[in-house]
């Protein structure tokens, strides 16, 4: 059996640092670390293929080849999976389609041959099976919650690395909290499962062994989930790998703001090699906060808990939302206070929307409000559902908070608050290879000669070489990264 397993393009958004990653020469940030587990899952006898359509064209021939072509993807990936989806058909292939999206919205994609839904582990040997007797199922979905201490090694040889900036990684799925607008919980339950250590050391001797030694982000929900096992088994394992290799990894991940509470776990995570965390901040508006019931985030102080991870080495990324039904004129301003103050330098902020599944999603039904699917890009300005507060002030709040921080005179300064807090752990806030230094000359003629943000560039430039050098290596990095949203702010016509 022949099976092509496909990824499709994702648009250009916030995360898709499509052009960050041009000044390292890379393609993709991500690979489809999904269909490379399904990869892995599929009989060892058959022949698979995976086209990352990210990285590399898809052709009719690749299609034609095949006799089943596997389909991953999440909703921001919508319109280009059902594209590949028609485009297969066109071709005469029998289409098997899994991943968030279709298993949020399986009535949407009923023309879909085969649909294994939810999570593989257990729908996938199912669909398996009932293929081998000949009769597969049109839709194979479970309410379970697979043991992932049985989810084997992605298949790492059928993508080319190099064209990518990070590997990745799952330790663990489902999060403890329950926030209203969240679909993770949905998805994957609040009971953190996680995967054993040997499994965990495996997946990173598989990417270490293959010549990979740069950024791997640990896809997480929620990376601090399970404490006990973080601290007792998980994180004590990954410290001692990482001290048996020459050239160990930079790991980033997801995790809740109460880690800032947890000064041993911060130093453990530090020493594992973690140097970065998205956390989801959402709103400096605790009414609002207290309307979605973001436990980890309320009634603390934000501030703080943001400088304490940075002064334990953790560069805080952070998401942020605007469309609270608490939320007062003044958010707008508040908001781009709080992100300035606070040294975040890559602030996602995003629309409020409700995912299909979530608490939200069932409330503004019951009130009325709800209109469509959401788009699944958190930043492209769309909502779906009627917000309390006027749609059109809304918009214009939110367009001016983001020409606000990204400006690059606010942007810069930002940078500078951050470092200044930023106390980089053992591993070093970045090591310097080839590409680092061609990035670096890029930087140079792109943002120092050519760029409009160049009198910024130069003086952050000069500052960090002179009073933080540790930490040049960042700020250049940061400058790139404040190059890749301005464009996708111009893209969105804000900038
Ligand atoms: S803490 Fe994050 S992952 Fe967990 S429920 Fe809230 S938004 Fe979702």
């Amino acid at each position: 059996m022949r099976i092509l397993l496909v990824n499709p393009p994702i648009p250009e958004t916030f995360w898709s640092f499509r052009h960050a990653i041009k000044f390292v020469s890379k393609r993709a940030v991500f690979p489809p670390l999904g269909l490379l587990t399904v990869a892995s899952m599929l009989p060892a006898s058959w022949t698979k293929r995976v086209v990352d359509m990210n990285t590399t064209a898809l052709s009719d021939s690749d299609i034609v080849w095949a006799d089943l072509v596997f389909v991953g993807a999440m909703s921001v990936q919508e319109s280009s999976a059902r594209s590949v989806i028609a485009r297969a058909q066109r071709l005469h292939r029998t289409v098997v389609a899994g991943g968030p999206l279709f298993s949020a919205r399986p009535d949407e994609f009923a023309h879909v041959d085969h649909l294994v839904l939810n999570e593989a582990e257990i729908t996938l040997p199912s669909f398996l099976k009932d293929l081998a007797s000949g009769v597969p199922q049109r839709i194979c979905r479970t309410s379970d919650w697979a043991d992932i201490t049985t989810t084997p090694v992605p298949s790492w040889d059928l993508i080319t690395m190099k064209h990518y900036s990070n590997m990745n990684v799952q330790y663990s799925r489902g999060c403890p909290f329950d926030c209203e607008f969240c679909d993770i919980t949905v998805l994957f339950g609040r009971r953190p499962r996680t995967k054993s250590v040997e499994q965990l050391l495996k997946e990173f001797d598989a990417l270490a062994d293959r010549g990979w030694s740069d950024e791997v982000f640990l896809v997480d929900d929620n990376f601090i989930g399970n404490r006990t096992k973080l601290k007792n088994e998980i994180l004590p394992a990954m410290i001692h790998w990482r001290r048996g290799r020459k050239q160990p990894f930079l790991l980033n991940t997801e995790a809740s703001l109460d880690l800032a509470d947890d000064r041993e776990l911060m130093q453990m995570m530090v020493e594992a090699g973690f140097t970065t965390v998205f956390v989801g901040i959402e709103s400096p508006h605790e009414e609002s906060l207290a309307e979605c019931r973001k436990a980890p985030n309320r009634k603390r102080n934000l501030l703080s808990s943001v400088r304490s991870l940075q002064t334990h080495g953790l560069q805080v990324q952070g998401g942020f939302i605007l469309g609270f039904d608490s939320d007062p004129a003044t958010i707008f301003h508040r908001m781009v206070e709080f992100i300035q103050e606070s040294g975040i330098v890559t602030a996602m902020v995003g629309l409020l929307n409700a995912p299909v599944g979530t608490r939200l999603y069932r409330r503004l039904r019951d009130e009325g409000r709800l209109l469509t699917t959401m788009s699944g890009d958190n930043t492209d300005f769309s909502m779906n559902f009627v917000p309390k507060m006027n749609l059109d002030a809304l918009v214009q709040g939110y367009r001016q908070v983001l020409e606000s921080i990204y400006a690059p005179k606010q942007y810069y300064q930002r940078v500078r608050t951050f470092l200044r807090t930023y106390q980089p752990g053992p591993s070093g806030p970045m090591r310097l290879s080839r590409v680092h230094l061609q990035a670096f000359v890029k930087s140079i003629v792109i943002l120092g000669i050519i760029g409009k943000e160049r009198v910024e560039y130069w003086r952050l430039f000069f500052w960090s070489l002179f009073t933080h050098p540790k930490t040049f290596p960042m700020a250049i990095t940061l400058s790139i990264y404040g190059f890749h949203y301005r464009k996708v702010l111009e893209h969105y016509g804000t900038l």
